[in-house]
């Protein structure tokens, strides 16, 4: 009975009867479960393949099984993922490996998306105008001084220069450092979301996809906040920034479709341009109050809506309507604007958008289940 026991729950230690370690087995306040060699090692095990799979439930990506697994026991293992070892002989230090990857993804993504935010400046004023974003270098507009390096460091400098020229001190806007900050908060905002709802595997297919779906995300980030600030100055979404972003994300979602063997998301991203597009079309021939920009841009958004997933395109969308329409309605009453006048459209679909693919699936639970639907 004994050796019938430790064959069933052995830990891959020696077997013989008279081993000090079979006559723990023996001596454990619950033999069948094992000795204290052997029991924190199955419960960590077990613990990490259930917080795995709690993570990807959040995911609409990942299978169905994942939904087996009762939220209750999900969040407490979140919570306290190693209690199980009080005895302190099995502690394992890299219990968790997503926290140690998120804080340095988080640093990275913080640094590189200040430096971003720089780009993201001389892209909001170039591109309307029509110039170069590369040539020529950035210069003061009053003493057309070359900015140097070392004043060009993001939001560092401009407090250190203290908002002035260095040469002859004309004011810098705030504008400059405040679109630096933005881009790089919007950035780890993006990676931590990433990184909790999706945490990169250790195989390579999927750590691939992974990245490119980062790299799609952050790309569109980063033109999230161009267009929206360049709609709001010139009411207009350049052609030279809409375009190439088709290519952009329509490529990295789909190569990252392919490595993860989702073929059905990438279907659903084409859907979502094409549902968008047709969609905003037929508002534009209706109403006039879109323009042709909008239409553009509702085709790149739905592609990572649509790869996201259906409740995130239809909440994506709702919600720019939403938050659009209660905005003219506050600045029609306030008298700011005139009825005919109209908006810039660009940042409220923008901002929907990012409202679906953060929050689309509690909304459309939460909608379905408040209407009775489920
Ligand atoms: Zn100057």
């Amino acid at each position: 009975m004994q050796r019938r026991v430790h064959e069933l729950r052995d830990c891959g230690r020696e077997r013989e009867p008279q081993d000090p370690h079979h006559q723990r087995h023996a001596r454990a306040e619950v033999p069948w479960l094992g000795c204290e060699h052997c029991l924190p090692q199955r419960l960590q095990r077990r613990d990490r393949s259930r917080l795995r799979q709690g993570l990807r439930l959040r995911h609409p990506l990942q299978d169905q099984r994942a939904a087996e697994v009762p939220q209750a026991d999900v969040d407490h293992l979140q919570r306290e993922p190693v209690r199980h070892h009080q005895d302190g002989l099995h502690r394992d230090r890299s219990a968790d490996p997503v926290i140690p990857f998120l804080l340095l993804a988080v640093v990275l993504t913080a640094v590189l998306g200040l430096a971003v935010g720089s780009f993201t400046n001389v892209v909001v004023y170039r591109v309307p105008a029509g110039l170069s974003v590369v040539h020529p270098r950035s210069a003061c507009p009053r003493c057309s001084t070359p900015i140097a390096a070392r004043d060009n460091v993001p939001v560092l400098s401009w407090l250190l220069l203290r908002a002035k020229c260095r040469t002859c001190a004309l004011p810098i806007s705030a504008r400059y450092p405040l679109v630096e900050l933005a881009v790089g908060v919007f950035w780890v905002a993006v990676t931590t979301w990433m990184v909790m709802a999706q945490p990169p595997l250790a195989e390579p297919g999927p750590a691939a996809a992974f990245m490119l779906q980062l790299t799609a995300l952050l790309y569109v980030a980063t033109i999230s906040i161009a267009l929206a600030l360049i709609d709001i100055d010139t009411k207009t979404l350049p052609d030279r920034i809409v375009w190439p972003s088709y290519a952009v994300v329509g490529v990295l979602l789909a190569a990252a479709g392919v490595l993860n063997g989702d073929l059905e998301a990438v279907a659903r991203a084409a859907a979502g341009a094409g549902i968008l597009v047709g969609a905003y079309f037929i508002l534009l021939m209706v109403s006039g109050g879109m323009g042709l920009g909008d239409v553009k841009l509702a085709g790149v958004l739905g592609l990572v809506l649509g790869w996201f997933g259906w409740q995130q395109l239809i909440v994506g969308a709702g919600a720019a309507f939403l938050l659009g329409g209660v905005f003219s309605i506050v600045l029609i009453a306030l008298g700011r604007v005139k009825r005919k006048q109209g908006i810039p459209f660009g940042p409220w679909m923008i901002a929907g958008a990012w409202i679906g693919i953060f929050a689309g699936v509690p909304i459309a639970d939460t909608y379905l289940s408040l209407v009775g639907l489920r």
